[in-house]
């Protein structure tokens, strides 16, 4: 089948038309609107969510080339990074501030630290005058304005709901017949899920592929609230650092690093966690000292724990992520290559992790559960296959499409309610297209493109009039 002959193509094409010509506000996208934390707008840069190209404010063109580490000490913000810029390479540092004057007003300008940046990106500057950026040898460095319509689409997530009422297309919807709903539903997903890996494949060209799989498999493990502070943990922590060390020094790192160990008294911990806290130490005790910045309040990992189930707690997911590399040549093997890929292989490995304290315990603090509770559940593994695995592999092995509809909902999620609701009312559809996961996610693309789009309570809405033309 030709690109332009998939479902995926024939849905863009559907959808092309309301988005034409329209002029989207950065509020409206998503973008900065409300001041984005610094923290978020590093890891976006690092995750190549902003590109690679770029213009500086002077007109030169920038090509970054390596992105290097993420700088856990005094300094810029991310270190051994490598750009081309107007044709000549460059390397040392990049500096990310919200506001281009922040490099003023933090004093980078008199820190001999920030002398050798290569690249000052910033979101906001004055609206009237020119600031610029220069270093104590009064060097001038390049600066690039990072803009919202820079990101990656599929980035902007709208959080606001549509109203939980029948909408206008239930009638024509429901007089096309349940195939061609069906074909409609199956195409949007399945441009949901090409938009889902064109974003990971440009996180695969900027960190390679092994560092982007491992950063979308910690995301995946901090479930809906804490996404962010795991892909951060990951790209604090890259894979290859990790996998050099033994694993006690690993998990160290990784408690470590996540704020957890020094916020866990030991004095009162029950006695198996006395044991296991005692071991992290051993090693988070001599490490520490080189991750003080990240110890800062304003660098820390903001973790969501107030309402978290037991079994999501993040404690108990940086365990299920300590599991999942002890068994990593196991996990990525068959990700390496889209030819390595065996599903049923892959889904025994993951079901088969475990670890010798997180079998038993939900939190740091909390008493052993009395049976061994599994490392990475059914549907967790189900929720990876269908945002890790398949956008990885549906890019370079299409045919995965067929293993992608198989898989089961088994989450339930108020934004699918809400647009099967709109959809479909009380019409059977709304339970047959809530069974699959990517009838779910077909729909979601649905409701994302046309429900909340629409501020005329579906009056203005051209969905139901273009529905006539899928037939
Ligand atoms: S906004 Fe459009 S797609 Fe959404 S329920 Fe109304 S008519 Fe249907």
């Amino acid at each position: 089948m030709s690109p332009s002959s998939t479902p995926a193509a024939r849905y863009e094409r559907f959808r092309s038309e309301v988005f034409t010509g329209l002029v989207q506000e950065p509020g409206l996208l998503g973008g900065w609107s409300e001041p984005m934390p610094e923290l978020q707008l590093q890891s976006l840069w690092f995750a190549g969510e902003f590109g690679m190209e770029f213009t500086t404010v002077d007109g030169e063109r920038v090509l970054v080339r390596d992105f290097g580490v993420w700088n856990s000490g005094p300094g810029p913000d991310f270190l051994n990074c490598a750009a081309l810029i107007n044709g000549t390479v460059v390397q040392g540092p990049i500096e990310l501030d919200p506001d281009v004057r922040d490099w003023e007003r933090h004093g980078h300008g008199a820190n001999s630290d920030y002398g050798n940046v290569i690249l000052h990106l910033y979101i906001h500057g004055p609206a009237e005058s020119r600031a610029y950026t220069r270093t104590l040898e009064h060097r001038e460095v390049p600066q690039v304005q990072l803009r919202p319509e820079m990101l990656a689409d599929g980035f902007i997530k709208r959080e606001r709901m549509a109203e939980a009422r029948l909408g206008r297309c239930a009638t024509p919807l429901a007089s096309m017949g349940e195939a061609a709903v069906q074909s409609l539903i199956e195409a949007s997903a399945q441009y949901r899920l090409q938009r889902k890996s064109k974003r990971l494949h440009q996180c695969v060209q900027v960190q390679g592929r092994e560092q982007a799989v491992y950063q979308v498999l910690a995301q995946a493990l901090g479930y809906r609230s804490n996404q962010r502070p795991f892909t951060v943990l990951a790209q604090r922590l890259p894979v290859r650092r990790l996998l050099a060390e033994e694993p006690p020094a690993r998990e160290a790192l990784l408690f470590g690093v996540s704020g957890f160990l020094d916020n866990t008294p030991y004095d009162t911990a029950q006695a198996g966690t006395k044991e296991y806290l005692r071991q992290l130490w051993e090693y988070w005790w001599k490490q520490r000292s080189e991750f003080v910045r990240w110890q800062e309040p304003a660098q820390g990992l903001p973790w969501k724990i107030a309402g978290a189930r037991p079994g999501n707690h993040p404690e108990r997911r940086l365990g299920a992520l300590a599991g999942l590399l002890q068994n990593w040549s196991k996990i990525f093997k068959p990700l390496k290559h889209a030819d390595a890929w065996d599903r049923q292989r892959w889904c025994e490995v993951m079901a088969s992790l475990h670890h010798e304290y997180w079998d038993k315990h939900y939190t740091l603090s909390a008493a052993p559960s009395n049976k061994p509770v599994s490392m990475i559940g059914e549907s967790r593994v189900n929720e990876i296959l269908a945002n890790v695995v398949y956008p990885l592999l549906f890019q370079e092995r299409p045919a995965v499409w067929q293993e992608y509809r198989e898989l089961p909902a088994l989450l339930d999620n108020q934004k699918v309610r809400r647009a099967a609701l709109r959809l479909f009312g009380e019409s059977p559809l709304a339970r047959v297209f809530q069974r699959k996961l990517h009838h779910q996610q077909g729909l979601l693309q649905i409701y994302e493109d046309f429900c909340l789009e629409d501020d005329s309570a579906c009056l203005e809405c051209p969905f139901p009039e273009r529905l006539a033309q899928w037939q």
